[in-house]
C-alpha cells in the first residue's frame, strides 16, 4: 500500500495542481492590516437558565439557586465565529524524520503546548464540520488530524492505555497539564490501521470510547482522482464498512482524501452508496473557513501540514501559519462562548445562508 509519507512529492504535486498554493498566498494577502475593535454591545443571547435545585429540600430555608453566568459581550472577547480554523495534519512521529510528513515526539509536544498557550482548544473534524464547537468564550478551535493509522499515533498497551511516546499519550499529557485543552483528535484510517489485526481494532475501539474521532481514509488508500468513479465509491464504502465493523454502533462522518486528490465529481467523496459525510479533508495548505461562513465547502476542507520553521516548504506549514494567525487576531475563529449565537464583527464576513438566522454581527 502506498502511504503518504513515502510519497511526499506526490502530495505536493496534488497540492500545487489544485491551486491550493495559490489559495494560500491569496489568503495571506487578504489579511487586513488591522480591524478596529468595535465596542458596541452586541446580541449575545439570553443567559443560561439554572436548572439546579437545592439538595436540602427537607429544610425550611432553601439555598438560592446559583446566579446564572452573565452573557459574554462578544466584542469584549473579540469573538469571530466566521473566522478561520487551523486543521492540522499529522502522519507519524519518529525520532529521525525522513520527510516533511514526519514529526518528532518533541516537536509534536511543543506544538500542542504552543496551541494550549495561544488559547486553542481541540475539536474533532466531525464537530467542526457539523458546526458543533462548544468551546469557551475567547478560545479558538483547532482540529488535530492523523492520517494512515501509523502505530506511532496510537498503540494500546497491556494496561489498555496508549503506549508511552505515542501521539495520543502525548496529547493526554499536554491536556492534563493544561485544563480546558481537550484530548481529542481525528484519526483517518485505511485497512490494517495501528499495526493491523486485533491490535488495530482494539485501538479503534479505544479511540471511539475516549472521545476521539475515527474517520475514513479509504480502504486501499486510493487516489480518487485517478480511480474510476465506481472504483472510488467502492473503496470509500469499503473503508467505511471496515470502521463500522471494527467499532460496533459507530458510523464515520468525515473522510480525508488520500494524497489530497479529489474525485472529478467532488460530491462523490461526500456521499455515495454506503456512506454519507459532513466533511471531506484536503491535504494543503491554509486555514479552513468557519463552518458557518459562506466560504465553507464541506467537500474541500483545507488542512495545514504540521511542520517546524526549518523544514522544507515550511512556509506552508503549521509553525508559520500559527504565527500568521497570532499576528492577526481578527483572523482566527474566536468563540463567543454561546453555542446558540454565531457572533462576528460587522464587515468581517458573511454567514452561509442556513446560518443567517442564528448569526449576529456586532
Ligand atoms: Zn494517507
Amino acid at each position: 500500500m502506498t502511504r503518504d509519507w513515502m510519497t511526499p512529492s506526490c502530495e505536493k504535486c496534488v497540492t500545487l495542481s489544485e491551486g491550493v498554493y495559490i489559495a494560500a498566498m491569496a489568503w495571506r494577502r487578504l489579511i487586513p492590516a488591522g480591524i478596529a475593535l468595535l465596542t458596541v454591545a452586541g446580541c449575545a443571547g439570553g443567559p443560561l437558565q439554572s436548572v439546579f435545585s437545592s439538595p436540602d429540600s427537607g429544610n425550611a430555608v432553601e439555598a438560592p439557586p446559583p446566579a446564572p453566568a452573565p452573557p459574554v459581550d462578544p466584542a469584549e472577547v473579540q469573538a469571530n465565529e466566521l473566522g478561520s480554523v487551523p486543521v492540522l495534519m499529522y502522519h507519524r512521529l519518529v525520532d529521525d524524520p525522513v520527510s516533511v510528513y514526519d514529526r518528532t515526539p518533541e516537536g509534536f509536544r511543543a506544538e500542542l503546548e504552543r496551541l494550549a498557550r495561544e488559547g486553542y482548544v481541540p475539536v474533532t473534524t466531525a464537530e467542526f464540520a457539523a458546526g458543533e464547537m462548544d468551546i469557551p468564550a475567547g478560545k479558538h478551535p483547532v482540529v488535530l488530524t492523523f492520517d494512515d493509522g501509523d502505530p506511532s499515533t496510537i498503540t494500546i498497551g497491556p494496561d489498555n492505555a496508549p503506549a508511552e511516546g505515542t501521539a495520543v499519550q502525548i496529547l493526554q499529557q499536554v491536556a492534563a497539564a493544561n485544563p480546558g485543552f481537550r484530548p481529542v483528535a481525528s484519526m483517518y484510517v485505511n485497512a490494517d490501521p495501528f499495526g493491523g489485526g486485533a491490535a488495530g481494532e482494539k485501538a479503534l475501539r479505544w479511540l471511539h470510547e475516549n472521545g476521539f474521532e475515527v474517520g475514513n481514509h479509504t480502504f486501499g488508500h486510493t487516489n480518487l482522482r485517478l480511480a474510476s468513479a465506481a472504483e472510488g465509491e467502492q473503496d470509500i464504502a469499503r473503508g467505511d464498512r471496515f470502521i463500522r465493523e471494527a467499532v460496533p454502533g459507530y458510523e464515520p462522518t468525515t473522510l480525508a482524501l488520500p494524497f489530497g486528490a479529489r474525485p472529478r465529481d467532488a460530491e462523490s467523496a461526500l456521499r455515495g452508496s454506503g456512506y454519507d459525510y459532513t466533511g471531506v479533508l484536503l491535504v494543503g495548505a491554509n486555514p479552513a473557513p468557519s463552518p458557518y461562513s459562506e466560504k465553507f465547502e464541506p467537500a474541500a476542507i483545507p488542512r495545514i501540514r504540521s511542520q517546524g520553521y526549518d523544514d522544507d516548504e515550511a512556509e506552508y506549514g503549521s509553525s508559520v501559519w500559527l504565527d500568521e494567525l497570532a499576528a492577526n487576531p481578527e483572523s482566527p475563529y474566536t468563540s463567543d462562548g454561546n453555542p446558540d449565537v454565531i457572533s462576528y464583527p460587522a464587515g468581517s464576513g458573511s454567514p452561509a445562508d442556513r446560518f443567517v438566522t442564528t448569526a449576529a454581527a456586532y
